[in-house]
Order: structure tokens, then C-alpha cells, then sequence
């Protein structure tokens, strides 16, 4: 938030400690404080209800909590997925998805205000990039979805608007905080990073060697085709991102997954499949395939049944480990940057 007060959610318990102590405060406030924002998910300091007025009021001088305020929340009648329209202090609307699975809640969080790689097919992207998110604002993105739904979540996927290697620091804060030990505690097994492949950022999230998953969207097996989807194909080719996953896998021994969304005659053919199996052979990897997710502002048609399974068959055939992603929210416009793109247009 653009105001002389400091985003409290960014500070550790050790730093609130020691603003504590700077106003002469007992430490343990710290922690009561910390509990309120990082377990209690609390949105306002009066809702701090062992701290006294007087320090709240302290608090309120010094500090702000990042807040969403919740516009619209549509539950999927087919599957109870739920999608949230969150407006952020500046006016700007993000969404974020909250996807219930067998091995529990997973949530899709936005990681900018809309995006600027300009993916032909996707919503999210139309209108450019606005703003990058905060740290506290993709915190708030999972606290705010399991304070509304009531329910805890297990797993977080960046798979929102926006492009995480775009906002490569906020992200990696983000990433380290909802994982500690005092925040909720998500396992960096459980956090999935999405990526159309900014290859310096992969090699840089490797070095850094935290346990997360690293998911490529790649969505086709060769240069030409890949840049007549992805503008960002100019700037990176398959073997260069291929070779980053590499050594993600290297420091890291996570096995490393790709997205390939299939377009009816554009990247579905058996043709494609065999050049992907070829390219990822030997991999440590797996590949989800996702019928593409028709926008109304292009005309891409998806592929249909019988083109997906074929697909994935001959995968499979070839040694490559591939699913078909169960399609969540169809009902609610589902497909990424879909519901605000709605909202803007009124
Ligand atoms: N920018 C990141 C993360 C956000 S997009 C990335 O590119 O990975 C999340 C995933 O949804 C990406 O694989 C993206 O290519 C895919 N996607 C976007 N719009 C889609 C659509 N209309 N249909 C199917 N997949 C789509």
C-alpha cells in the first residue's frame, strides 16, 4: 500500500519482536501478534482481541494489514471448485481459485495484476500487465480463501494471472513465508510454480534449491509452432528451456512437470506428440494435458476427445508419464484471467 506505514505481514516474529522492544514493549507481543496474523488469518488489528487498545492503536500508527475485499465468489455447481474476484487497495482486481481434490484443497493464486507475456490463448494477458502482486498480497490471496471457505488449505499451485518469474523476488518471499514453520506451514513439496519459461529465472529458483515444483508451460514441441502461441518462444527456445529444467532437477531432484495445452489442429497431432516424447525422453518428468479452454477474444478451438486421448496414449506408448487434467470450474469460468477480464468489460 502506497502510504508511509509498513506492510506488517512482510516482517518475521523476530522483527516484531524487535518493534517490540524498540517501544519498549514486552517480546511476547510478538508472538500473540504474529499468531493473530499468520494462524488467526485476521484482516483488522481490532480483532486482536489480547492486545490492549492502546497498543493497537500503536500498532495501526506504524503498520497496515494487506486486505482483499471479496467482490464476487462463485462456487462450480459441477465439482465445488470456488472462484474468488478479489479487489486489492488500488482498486485493481485479481482472481484466485480454490479446487477441492481427493488429497485436499488446492488454491490457484494470482502472482501479478494481469500479465505482459502475451500467451495468444490466455485471458489473463489481453490487457497487459498492471501492477506486480506484494508477498503479502499472494499471502492473503491462500488466507483469505480459507478464512471465507472455513477450510484448510494443502496445497498452492502459482497458476493465476500473472507470470511468477515476472516478479521473481515477491514470489520467492512469498514461497519461503506460507512455507515457515510460523505461517501455515505448506509444504514446498505441496507449492507449484508455473512458468512459460523465463530460463535465468529457472536457473535461479534451482540454486536456491527449495523443494517446490517447477511446472513449464510448454504447449508444443517445436520452436515455430511454440512462437505462434507464445511470443516468449521468441526469446527462449524449447532446448534452452529444456535445459534449465535440467538443471533444476539436477539441484534440486525434483522431477519437473509440463503443461501442454492442446489446440484442435494446431498442436494435437500425433506428430506432435512423438516430437514431445523424443524431447522429453529420458526426463525426469510428467505431462499434464489440458484441452485448451476456448476465450471468446480468440478463436482457438480446443481438441476434441478422442485427439486428447490419442495424444496421451502415444505418449505413453513413448515412455512418457501423462495425464489428462481433470477439468475444474467449467461452469464458472474457470480458464485463467477469464472472470476478471468479465468484471472489467462490466
Ligand atoms: N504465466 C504462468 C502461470 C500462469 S498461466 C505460465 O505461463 O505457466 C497457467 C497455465 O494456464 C499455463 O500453463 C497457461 O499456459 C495455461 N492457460 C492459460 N490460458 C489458458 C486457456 N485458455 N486454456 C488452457 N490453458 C490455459
Amino acid at each position: 500500500m502506497s502510504q508511509d506505514k509498513q506492510d506488517i505481514l512482510k516482517l518475521s516474529e523476530k522483527d516484531l519482536k524487535d518493534y517490540f522492544v524498540l517501544k519498549k514493549q514486552p517480546g511476547f507481543r510478538a508472538k500473540q501478534v504474529y499468531l493473530w496474523l499468520h494462524e488467526k488469518l485476521v484482516d483488522s488489528f481490532d480483532d486482536m482481541t489480547n492486545i490492549s487498545k492502546d497498543m493497537r492503536e500503536m500498532l495501526k500508527e506504524d503498520f497496515y494489514i494487506e486486505h482483499l475485499e471479496l467482490v464476487q465468489r462463485l462456487v462450480s455447481k459441477i465439482d465445488g471448485t470456488e472462484k474468488y474476484l478479489f479487489k486489492l487497495w488500488d482498486g485493481n482486481v485479481i482472481e484466485s481459485v480454490l479446487m477441492r481434490y481427493k488429497h485436499g484443497n488446492s488454491v490457484c493464486i494470482s502472482t501479478q495484476v494481469g500479465c505482459r507475456m502475451g500467451c495468444r490463448f490466455c485471458a489473463s494477458t489481453i490487457d497487459g500487465r498492471a501492477r506486480d502482486l506484494t508477498s503479502s498480497e499472494m499471502l492473503k490471496e491462500v488466507y483469505t480463501i480459507q478464512n471465507i471457505s472455513g477450510e484448510r488449505v494443502s496445497n498452492i499451485v502459482l497458476m493465476g494471472s500473472g507470470e511468477p518469474m515476472d516478479n521473481f523476488r515477491n514470489v520467492v518471499d512469498f514461497v519461503k513465508q506460507v512455507s515457515s514453520e510460523n505461517d501455515l506451514h505448506i509444504s514446498q513439496r505441496n507449492i507449484t510454480i508455473s512458468t512459460c519459461g523465463l530460463v535465468e529465472k529457472i536457473r535461479e529458483l534451482a540454486d536456491m534449491k527449495l523443494g517446490i515444483t517447477l511446472a513449464i508451460s510448454l504447449h508444443a514441441s517445436d520452436d515455430k509452432i511454440r512462437r505462434e502461441l507464445m511470443p516468449i518462444a521468441n526469446k527462449y527456445s524449447i532446448a534452452e528451456i529444456l535445459d534449465a529444467c535440467r538443471y533444476y532437477f539436477e539441484k534440486t531432484g525434483r522431477r519437473v512437470s509440463f503443461e501442454y495445452s492442446l489446440v484442435a489442429s494446431v498442436n494435437d497431432t500425433i506428430e506432435e506428440a512423438d516430437n514431445l516424447a523424443s524431447l522429453l525422453k529420458g526426463m525426469n518428468c510428467h505431462v499434464n494435458l489440458i484441452p485448451v479452454n476456448p476465450i471468446k477474444e480468440r478463436d482457438y478451438k480446443r481438441s476434441d476427445k478422442k485427439a486428447v486421448e490419442a495424444f496421451r496414449k502415444h505418449l505413453e506408448k513413448k515412455g512418457i508419464n501423462a495425464t489428462v487434467r481433470r477439468e475444474m470450474g467449467s461452469d464458472i469460468q474457470g480458464a485463467c484471467g477469464q472472470l476478471r477480464k468479465s468484471y472489467l468489460n462490466g
